[in-house]
């Protein structure tokens, strides 16, 4: 079976308001996170083909949960709360800090991050957050920059190279990978499906960082830019 029907198989499982409440630890699982608006639905939907398991995720009262969606009897993609967009209560979101602190740290069925950042504003103050937990638990983080689409190819390239240097300058270039992804136009969904497939241990690693200059051209040869929706 191709793994891209894998993606495909998802289903909701289980909602959980903290690291307590998760269901019980079999195999692996990869968890996707991003600020509010970062386009995680989205991806998430273009990846699985499948648009009610976003809806899933977005139904209120499920905004603020980790939600799983099972792949197979071993594997489990999760998504994790929306950050940074309403305005919330100190003592809320502290609560919601502890919350997602403790599930990238202890949850030990978790093998990899997706963390996706808008590539119009990437590595703000929640996704240094994110990846300093991971890197604490020496777990494999792969950024998106989402809405690739909205740069003209200089730009989008730019920015990628320059969110690659800050990992390498960061010295955590061996932990952490980055690509351009664009829903709207199907960029990089391959690309995105390889690191899932070596995070959920379906194949053998793979380095994206040492081919980003393939990777690149790569993709900005299918990537057009002429939309400029949202
Ligand atoms: P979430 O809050 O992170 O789940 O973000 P959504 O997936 O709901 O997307 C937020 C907004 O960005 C929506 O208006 C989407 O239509 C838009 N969006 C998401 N992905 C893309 C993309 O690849 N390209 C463009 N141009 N817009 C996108």
């Amino acid at each position: 079976m191709s793994t891209q029907n894998l993606y495909q198989k998802a289903e909701f499982f289980q909602s959980a308001p903290d690291l307590a409440r998760c269901p019980t630890e079999v195999g692996s699982e990869v968890a996707f996170a991003g600020r509010s608006n970062a386009g995680k639905s989205s991806a998430i939907n273009t990846l699985t083909g499948n648009k009610k398991l976003a809806r899933t995720s977005k139904t209120p009262g499920r905004t603020q949960l980790i939600n799983f969606f099972q792949l197979d009897e071993q594997r489990a993609l999760v998504d994790l709360p929306g950050y940074g967009y309403a305005k919330v209560p100190l003592k809320l979101k502290k609560e919601w800090d502890k919350n997602l602190s403790n599930y990238l740290h202890k949850r030990e069925s978790l093998k990899g991050l997706i963390l996706l950042m808008d590539i119009r504003h990437p590595m703000q103050e929640f996704d240094s957050m994110m990846l300093n937990w991971a890197v604490e638990r020496e777990m494999p983080v792969h950024i998106l920059l989402t809405k690739a689409d909205k740069l003209k190819k200089g730009p989008a390239k730019n920015t990628l190279l320059a969110v690659n240097k800050s990992l390498n300058d960061a010295n955590i270039d061996d932990l952490v990978s980055v690509q351009l992804f664009s829903s709207l136009k199907h960029l990089g969904v391959k690309e995105l499906i390889k690191v899932l497939d070596t995070m959920l241990e379906l194949e053998e690693p793979v380095l994206i960082n040492d081919n980003l200059d393939v990777m690149l051209d790569d993709q900005l040869d299918t990537h057009e830019n002429t939309d400029q929706h949202n």
